[in-house]
């Protein structure tokens, strides 16, 4: 199988208001709570690949409780670990055809609930065959905290896939424990290399050729409608999408992590991983629910992608 961790989960409140007021009372009965975070929809996309998976994390209070019942409706194995703060809420607010975000910060974590976190990840480790990381560190865990999840990963031999930002992940790739694939988009690489990136393949070629990722595998940079640009150790490859009617992206790089995670259980090949990965991100694009694919389009949009080495 494969486990997804997201350690600070969230239940996903989107309201939908037409005029937006501010400073007074808005009301609306467009409302929908799912659970969230993007290791949550990395989980949601495998199960709809149809693969075994397993969510983990820390899980805490009322709002904790309504994850785990939202994942049990959806028939989606999880395992998280309950800690004495309370799960977040993050709202989106959707108006005037603009999008008005709320995010909690989501509870501090306790020093025994760290520990106990890393007992309850070894164990499970040792069922699973890739495991995903996504998202930032709640607070009250330190920066190298995800290096040491990959450590036990690592010491069990098991595929990783990495995908935070800024602190989080310049900390792993300071850390001798490697993720097998990182898979930062334009914005994720400019903040780590503290420079304007361009999509520019040569650019890009060059960029990934920085020491800060040696002893990694994989890196895919996602670039959105335009597909996507990759190295496998020392080759590199274009990876070019064909345009579809998108309806709302968010998500779309939790999406192609479920498309990595799944290819790399599945042992496929450099050509088949990218094209899975364009995939399955295209087909979240195009859902308005965030974290899900239908895949009646699968195989024609896998068709339509292109991958040459650069
Ligand atoms: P998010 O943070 O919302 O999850 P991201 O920035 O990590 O997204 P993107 O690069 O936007 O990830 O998207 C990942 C993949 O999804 C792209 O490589 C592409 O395959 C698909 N995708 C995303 N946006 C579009 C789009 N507008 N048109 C076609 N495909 C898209």
């Amino acid at each position: 199988m494969i486990l997804t961790v997201t350690l600070n989960p969230s239940i996903d409140i989107s309201y939908t208001i037409s005029n937006l007021k501010l400073d007074t009372t808005n009301r609306t009965d467009k409302v929908s709570k799912t659970a969230g975070g993007k290791g949550i929809n990395v989980t949601r996309v495998l199960h709809d690949l149809n693969k075994a998976v397993t969510a983990t994390g820390f899980i805490g209070g009322n709002l904790g409780k309504a994850i785990v019942k939202d994942l049990n409706e959806s028939g989606i194995q999880n395992d998280f670990l309950s800690i004495k703060g309370e799960t977040r809420n993050c709202i989106a607010i959707l108006h005037d055809n603009q999008q008005t975000e709320v995010l909690e910060s989501g509870p501090t974590i306790a020093d025994d609930e760290k520990l106990a976190f890393l007992n309850h990840f070894k164990a499970l480790v040792s069922h699973a065959n890739v495991i995903t990381i996504s998202g930032s560190l709640p607070n009250g865990l330190e920066d190298d905290y995800y290096a040491k999840l990959i450590q036990f990963a690592n010491d069990s031999n098991k595929k990783i896939v990495l995908d935070t930002s800024k602190a989080n992940l310049s900390s792993v790739l300071k850390s001798v424990q490697k993720p097998t694939v990182i898979k930062p988009n334009i914005e994720e690489l400019s903040d780590l290399l503290g420079t304007e990136v361009s999509s520019d393949p040569d650019s890009l070629k060059s960029v990934l050729t920085n020491d800060l990722f040696s002893g990694i595998e994989w890196i895919v940079v996602s670039l959105g409608g335009d597909g996507a640009f990759a190295k496998h150790n020392n080759r590199f490859y274009k990876v070019n999408i064909p345009t579809i009617p998108v309806v709302n992206p968010v998500g779309s790089g939790d999406a192609t992590v479920a498309g990595i995670a799944s290819a790399l259980e599945d042992k496929l090949d450099d050509i088949h991983l990218l094209k899975q990965a364009m995939t399955t991100g295209m087909l979240n694009a195009m859902e308005s629910v965030t974290g899900h694919i239908a895949t009646d389009h699968y195989d024609d949009l896998f068709n339509r992608v292109t991958v040459t080495e650069y």
